[in-house]
């Protein structure tokens, strides 16, 4: 018997299992890649600061040490490049927002801004529209999502059912789960927004948001080393190519791409580079945000025996590497989950649903 069957196959499965194999929990991942599509949509970039408000993202500074420890370590054993480390390239567009730059760089923010104000004229910044000058984000980077789910499925190949996982089928009772042939102490549902379905968590209460992203070859472009971001991001993930996001959209949940998201990503794009370009793709998800927009773990108020791991919302690339640390502490040390992210903040709509 095993410890856990793990559903879902995007970066919470994923992660997931990387984490147990590190503490010799044992798993089955069921799983398919079909049914949703926001992993592979993902541009997998961390970003320690909230531009909006230039506050430092939720508990970044553990989030980023424990990440790059994390996907390095899955890089090591899977021979796969998976990071980039590159600054984050802030444009000022006012006086004001560089006065506050440089109020914070003094501050809360020392750690992750760079001290300078850079002058926007490198070599590598040819074609991108920069006014005046920029400030950079330092401990920032990307993951590339795509290639962290191939190489987890290659890894743990022998642990994997591809398949649509079939709530019906699941026996749940006090000693153990059962799922066709397969028999659990636990299983953990990591099925992203399509929780919905699961009979057993659809009352988690997520606020999914659509997003859309597209990728441009753009040939005369030389933004190599760094993010840009004003407005929306680009960053370049092969040669010429370059990713260019991101949109968010709440009514259209659906998974295909929109003219409406890409005439809004190509206006954002005539605002960051000045050369030609051709479009070469175009890409939908649903994110899994939460109404708290903090992510949702922890057992199920009425059985014992499952869990869930959900809600990674618009970062899961800096979450989920720290979270399935601690659910795998909550697990086998019995030491609580913090309290913004553990599923007990909701159990009230689990009871309200049964009466
Ligand atoms: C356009 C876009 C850009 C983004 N950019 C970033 C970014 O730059 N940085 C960042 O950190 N995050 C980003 N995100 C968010 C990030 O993608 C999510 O936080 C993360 O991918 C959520 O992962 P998940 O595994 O919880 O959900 P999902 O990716 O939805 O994965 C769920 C998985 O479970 C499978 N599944 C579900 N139900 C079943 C079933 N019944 N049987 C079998 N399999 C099932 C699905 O097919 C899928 O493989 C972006 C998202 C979008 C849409």
């Amino acid at each position: 018997m095993i410890d856990f069957i793990i559903v879902g196959r995007g970066l919470a499965a994923s992660v997931i299992a990387h984490t147990f194999h590190q503490n010799n929990i044992s798993f089955k991942i069921i799983g398919n890649h079909d049914l949703s599509n926001c992993s592979k949509a993902a541009a997998g970039i961390w970003n320690p600061i909230v531009f909006k408000r230039m506050t430092k993202s939720w508990l970044a500074d553990e989030l980023i040490s424990y990440l790059n420890t994390f996907y390095k370590d899955v890089e090591y054993k899977s021979r796969t490049k998976l990071i980039t480390q590159r600054a984050i390239i802030k444009p000022f567009v006012e006086e004001q927002e560089k006065i506050l730059w440089q109020k914070k760089v003094k501050s809360e923010l020392s750690d992750f801004l760079d001290p300078e104000i850079h002058d926007a004229n490198s070599a590598e910044l040819k074609n991108c529209k920069l006014t005046e000058s920029y400030g950079l984000v330092e401990h920032s980077g990307n993951l590339n999502v795509s290639e962290f789910l191939k190489a987890t499925d290659a890894l743990f190949e022998k642990n994997l059912m591809d398949e649509v996982f079939d709530h019906s089928q699941l026996n749940v009772n006090e000693k153990l789960i059962s799922y066709k042939d397969i028999t659990a102490n636990n299983i953990i549902f990591c099925e992203g927004y399509l929780v919905k379905n699961n009979p057993y968590f659809n009352w988690i209460p997520l606020k999914p948001a659509k997003g859309e992203t597209i990728e441009i070859s753009a040939p005369q472009l030389k933004l190599k080393d760094h993010i840009f971001n004003k407005n929306g991001f680009i960053m370049q993930f092969a040669n010429d190519n370059f990713k260019v996001g991101a949109t968010y959209e709440w009514n259209d949940l659906t998974e295909e791409p929109t003219k409406k998201a890409l005439v809004e990503l190509e206006q954002k794009l005539s605002q960051m580079i000045s050369c030609k370009y051709q479009i070469i793709a175009h890409q939908a998800g649903v994110r899994p945000s939460s109404i708290d927009r903090r992510p949702i773990i922890g057992l199920h108020p009425e059985y014992k025996k499952l869990f869930i791991f959900n809600g990674l919302g618009t970062k899961g690339v800096m979450l989920a590497p720290y979270f399935a640390k601690k659910f795998v502490n909550f697990y086998l040390q019995k030491e609580d989950l913090p309290k913004e992210v553990n599923a007990e903040r909701f159990y009230s709509l689990y009871a309200n649903k049964k009466t």
